[in-house]
């Protein structure tokens, strides 16, 4: 069966179809700008042949109606018809407490994720834009939604509430929810397998999953369930990140407010914008940039890189207390999968963990010998693992959603 899978942002649709007889991708492909004059679709055949084209696409339907010409055209397509479309798996990044795991969309679950865009203001609606777009154009199918959030609903309750006046939790629902969990749950699956093979069963099994991209996040993962995580009640909790400030005293915020007369608009745009890498930095969001900046010897630049690094070590080792041990570190997202140097810092010290970085093995990623999508950086006689593991968080939805539709 061909599996679809969509990603709606609020300006753009990146889409992916599987043929998951053999979890191969066929094509994928990014409508950005959605809603602009510069509106643009970049389409991806697996064998390398490209389409793009600037297409006027006012909204989400008009973008998936441009994606499924794509995959079905003669020239750059992969499938004959929709009817070669078995069944789309869709992104949701906030399923709140009621979604623990993948489900099938009926009214009741588009209600739902409606619900919970107070929750997510920023992802929730164009999900469901989505949704509904896809929905109208391929109504024959069932369609799945898959849950940022759903992997972390694991996390027992002295884990995820604030310590704030209880009704903050039982009447406002404001508590710590966890995001990225599609990409925890596929590299924790990973490294659960490899663990397995060494003879340590999943039962047994704790891992830290370190997800760094533009947006970090890590999570503890114990016998296979996240009990930890470091994203809260929204994504701007936790690490440092491209734009965003991570953990903060919230007296900082009233301060800004109180007495340096920042609106809350102008507040909320600093933390989740103006901060993090980028505002540390002062040389933008980009890893790559501050690595630059700091081997020539700019000062902000390197304590933006340590202060990175200390945050995840720090966050390591929490973990390995909560969890009572650790067994593997793994590290994905684009800052996780390329450099080397951050994971080398990331790590550095934490011997008496078990946990060792072994120079030879890690390395830039081109260099990298991944085996399986997993390259194992660790040194031979550690107690622990540490591995890179490339995230594939399209290709978890697209399985959720033929085992979804499995379990009928
Ligand atoms: P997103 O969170 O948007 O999915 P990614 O996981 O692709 O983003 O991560 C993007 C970030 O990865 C970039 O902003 C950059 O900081 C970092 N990155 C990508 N390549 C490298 C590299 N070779 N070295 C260091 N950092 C990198």
């Amino acid at each position: 069966m061909n599996v679809l899978v969509i990603n709606c942002g609020s300006s753009s649709l990146k889409y992916e179809l599987y043929d998951m007889t053999t979890e191969t991708s066929l094509a994928n492909g990014l409508c950005e700008r959605l809603g602009t004059d510069g509106a643009n679709i970049e389409h991806e055949r697996a064998d390398g042949v490209v389409y793009e084209a600037d297409v006027a696409m006012p909204d989400h339907r008009v973008a998936i109606g441009q994606a499924v010409e794509a995959l079905t055209s003669p020239e750059h397509g992969v499938i004959g018809s929709l009817d070669e479309i078995g069944a789309v798996g869709h992104r949701v990044v906030h399923g709140a407490e009621e979604f623990a795991q993948s489900v099938r969309i009926d009214e009741q679950v588009e209600d739902a994720i409606d619900r919970f865009s107070g929750l997510a203001p920023l992802h929730n609606p164009p999900n469901l834009l989505g949704i509904r777009a896809a929905r109208e154009l391929l109504p024959h199918v069932a369609h799945v939604a898959v849950f940022d959030t759903a992997f972390h609903q694991s996390m027992p309750r002295h884990a995820y509430i604030y310590g704030l006046p209880w009704e903050m939790y039982a009447e406002h629902g404001i508590r710590r929810y966890g995001f990225h969990g599609t990409s925890h749950r596929y590299v924790s699956l990973r490294a659960g397998q490899f663990l397995a093979e060494r003879a340590i069963p999943v039962a047994d099994q704790k891992i830290v999953t370190c997800h760094l991209g533009n947006g970090c996040s890590m999570a503890a993962v114990k016998g296979g369930r996240s009990i930890d995580t470091t994203m809260g009640y929204t994504p701007l909790e936790g690490l440092v990140m491209g734009t965003r400030c991570g953990d903060l005293d919230p007296a900082i915020v009233l301060y800004l407010a109180q007495d340096l007369g920042m609106t809350l608009d102008e507040i909320d745009h600093m933390l989740q914008k103006q901060s993090g890498l980028a505002g540390l930095s002062g040389v933008g969001n980009d890893m790559r940039d501050i690595q630059k900046a700091g081997a020539a010897g700019d000062e902000r630049a390197r304590l933006t890189l340590d202060l990175f690094a200390y945050r995840v070590r720090k966050y390591i080792g929490a973990y390995a207390a909560v969890m009572g041990g650790l067994d593997c570190v793994v590290f994905t997202g684009g800052i996780g999968e390329n450099d080397y140097l951050q994971r080398r810092w990331c790590v550095q010290g934490l011997e008496f963990l078990g946990i060792v970085e072994d120079p030879q093995k890690n390395l830039p990623k081109s260099e990298l010998v991944f085996t399986d999508g997993i390259a194992d950086i660790g040194a031979d006689d550690a107690r622990g693992c540490l591995l890179v593991i490339e995230t594939d968080e399209e290709l978890m939805i697209a399985r959720d959603t033929v085992e979804v539709l499995a379990a009928g």
